[in-house]
């Protein structure tokens, strides 16, 4: 798919004015990943990611980090990126036998177009005509970082990673994977951070400087022949899904205090660690 930068420019600012979808962490969760992983950028990511991101981000990726979800309407092959489904009840993933999307190609899932996309930006700066768009490239690479950390974005095919499962998130009727995306993370920043996400944010920031400090460095490590490590983030996913997401959840399960306070450390720990691991991954393509 061709475009030329102005066109595609034009369009990329004409999307951010459509209203959200909910496909993928929600507006918020997207933004609170790539806000943590920016500060963390060697100078060589950090001076290609703002050459690279459009003038309208103001060098900022939480900005444009939910792009990929509004243009599932103008590029419609990219909306079997944003997930994996997995056997039902398996609670594990294999990319060879999970990787593909709804009419069995192979390497169409979010671990794929991670792998993709990580390959394209490799090109910046070797190649002055690069046959990609690497702007492009940049904007669904930090994005799928995001869905990849989402546990119901590895979760069972029949439910759709929890989409068809229908329960209240208190009071209000939703479906899971919408808790999953969004509810967990709203409840949060009302309940303990006064609806501010830069509080929510600067909470994690410090999780991940004392709490989890000594984990960062496996987080952040890889297979040393890799760029990035999708397999691992997935299979995280859906075990995390099963332990957490799925259960002792059915149709029409009432939500409320017990699943939100058992839940949050969880969604904490994923937001950091897409932030986490998506600074490490532009940090290594960029150096
Ligand atoms: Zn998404």
């Amino acid at each position: 798919m061709e475009f030329c930068r102005t066109h595609f420019l034009a369009i990329l600012s004409l999307v951010l004015l459509f209203p959200r979808t909910t496909k993928g962490w929600g507006e918020d969760g997207h933004a609170i990943i790539c806000k943590i992983a920016q500060p963390r950028l060697n100078n060589a990511a950090a001076e290609a990611v703002q050459n690279l991101l459009p003038k309208y981000a103001e060098n900022d990726l939480g900005r444009v980090c939910s792009w990929a979800d509004h243009v599932k309407f103008i590029f419609p092959w990219s909306s079997a990126l944003h997930y994996i489904d997995t056997p039902d009840n398996l609670c594990n993933y294999q990319y060879t036998r999970d990787c593909k999307d709804e009419n069995g190609l192979k390497g169409r899932c979010v671990a794929g177009a991670i792998n993709n996309y990580t390959n394209q930006l490799l090109s910046y700066g070797r190649d002055s005509d690069s046959q990609y768009n690497l702007t492009q490239a940049l904007l669904f690479l930090s994005h799928f970082m995001g869905d990849i950390h989402q546990p119901l974005h590895v979760g069972f095919t029949s439910d759709r990673g929890g989409n068809t499962i229908d329960v209240h998130w208190y009071t209000r009727k939703t479906n899971l994977h919408h808790v999953w995306d969004d509810s967990i993370i709203e409840t949060a920043e009302q309940r303990f951070y006064d609806s501010d996400m830069d509080g929510f944010i600067d909470a994690i920031k410090k999780n991940i400087t004392k709490e989890w400090s000594d984990q960062v460095g496996d987080w952040e490590s890889c297979d040393y022949t890799k760029t990035t490590c999708p397999n691992i983030y997935a299979s995280e996913s859906i075990k995390a899904a099963c332990e957490w997401a799925y259960k002792d959840v059915s149709e029409n399960s009432v939500l409320g205090d017990d699943y939100f306070s058992s839940r949050l450390p969880t969604v904490n720990l994923r937001l950091a660690q897409g932030g986490v691991r998506l600074a490490a991954t532009l940090n290594r393509i960029f150096s």
